[in-house]
């Protein structure tokens, strides 16, 4: 069964994501480089068989580490970013060296949460890197740490990875970790720790296994990749954790005969087009709370989301700007952008359409607080 499920969504993906992590790709010395040659061979075996592979890859802050012994892990933000300077050249050196050993050739992509948040700019980020795939070079993508601020940071690779899933619109995210796949318990700690191989549903259960702790070298951890899991798999694409240390684990995964934790999508189409930018770009800047009416129309009418079926709002938010919706307990049920702001939403909470004009002092005003063709639903 796991088998089946294994070649049905791991084989038969044709574009792929692979997120290499700090702890696979450096140790103590700096950057494992002969390790970082063989899961290029392995990436190059699988871009000779036709898939089209994009990396996200960690290691800047460890690799800059490694030449600055005496700093530390770098604790102050601007320390790390001088980090992320050092060593973001030294990985895109390893990376050139070994994919052109293989007759490939990489790109170096820097993102930043805020430079995509403009819909314009997601736009052409998407297209370079759909262009470098189509020429059949690697686009080797990482977050451009100096510029990033603290608030508007992705906060790890693992978030990083999910959107440049959507931006190569991508049918396999593969992470690999120096933990080869989801355990009941943190298997450093517990030696009965099981694995868990398959995952249909990304539930308390399943989230209360992930421990706190981040991984050795980066800033993430399992809960980081749960998060993740959650958001890929939403919108119709399955995840891999998987053991970047082990032998042959690219082609091995490809094989059908790796150990790891596949998380399966639940079935339904992907979503493409705007609703990626909306779900996976933006910064969500507040909430509306809205009614049992409101949450069936969204999730089962297909309906835009109107002041009658709000119940509250909270945060401070501008019109265009992205909000959750929830429901009376709190679950996410669809996020999209608002038509109003957090002001003149509290005036119109409850309303009928027809009394938004007189509640907000205008001669003209949109019926939905969010368009259907601007709202991603969640559940
Ligand atoms: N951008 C960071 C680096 O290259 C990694 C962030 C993370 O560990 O997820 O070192």
């Amino acid at each position: 069964m796991d088998r089946e499920l294994y070649r049905k969504y791991i084989y038969g993906a044709r574009r792929l994501v692979i997120k290499i992590g700090s702890a696979v790709l450096t140790s103590d010395r700096g950057l494992e480089k002969a390790l970082i040659y063989d899961l290029c061979r392995q990436t190059a075996f699988l871009l000779e068989q036709g898939c089209q592979v994009v990396i996200v890859s960690s290691g800047a802050v460890a690799a800059g580490m490694s030449k600055m012994p005496d700093r530390g892990y770098g604790r102050s933000v601007p320390e790390k970013q001088a980090l992320a300077a050092i060593g973001q050249g030294l990985l895109m050196q390893v990376y050139e060296e070994a994919f052109s050993k293989y007759g490939f050739n990489v790109a170096q992509v820097l993102l930043t949460r805020d430079g995509l948040v403009h819909r314009r700019r997601y736009v052409n980020a998407k297209n370079t890197i759909k262009t470098l795939m189509g020429w059949r070079v690697v686009p080797v993508i990482n977050e451009n740490d100096t510029v990033a601020t603290e608030e508007l940071q992705f906060t790890d690779n693992d978030a990083l990875s999910v959107l440049v899933v959507n931006l190569a619109e991508a049918d396999l995210l593969v992470c690999l970790s120096d933990i080869d796949g989801l355990y009941d318990c943190d298997p450093r700690r517990s030696h009965d720790a099981q694995k868990i191989r398959i995952v249909r549903e990304i539930d308390d259960e399943i989230l209360s296994m992930a421990g706190s702790s981040p991984g050795r070298a980066g800033r993430g951890g399992m809960g980081s990749k749960l998060r993740a899991a959650r958001m890929v798999t939403s919108f119709g694409v399955p995840m891999v954790i998987a053991g970047g240390k082990q032998p042959n684990i690219i082609r091995s995964l490809f094989e059908g005969t790796a150990d790891c934790t596949l998380f399966l999508p639940p079935e339904r189409k992907r979503i493409f087009g705007r609703k990626p930018w909306i779900a996976y770009a933006l910064e969500r800047k507040g909430t509306v709370r809205i009614d049992n009416g409101a949450v069936s129309a969204l999730l089962e009418g297909g309906k835009s989301l109107l002041p009658a079926g709000i119940v509250g709002v909270s945060g401070d938010f501008e019109q265009g700007d992205c909000i959750v919706c929830v429901d009376s307990s709190g679950n996410e049920v669809a996020l999209g952008l608002s038509n109003y702001s957090a002001e003149d939403l509290k005036k119109i909470s409850g309303c009928h359409s027809s009394q938004i004009c007189s509640r907000i002092g205008k001669d003209s005003a949109k019926d939905e607080v969010i368009h259907r063709d601007n709202m991603v639903t969640l559940s």
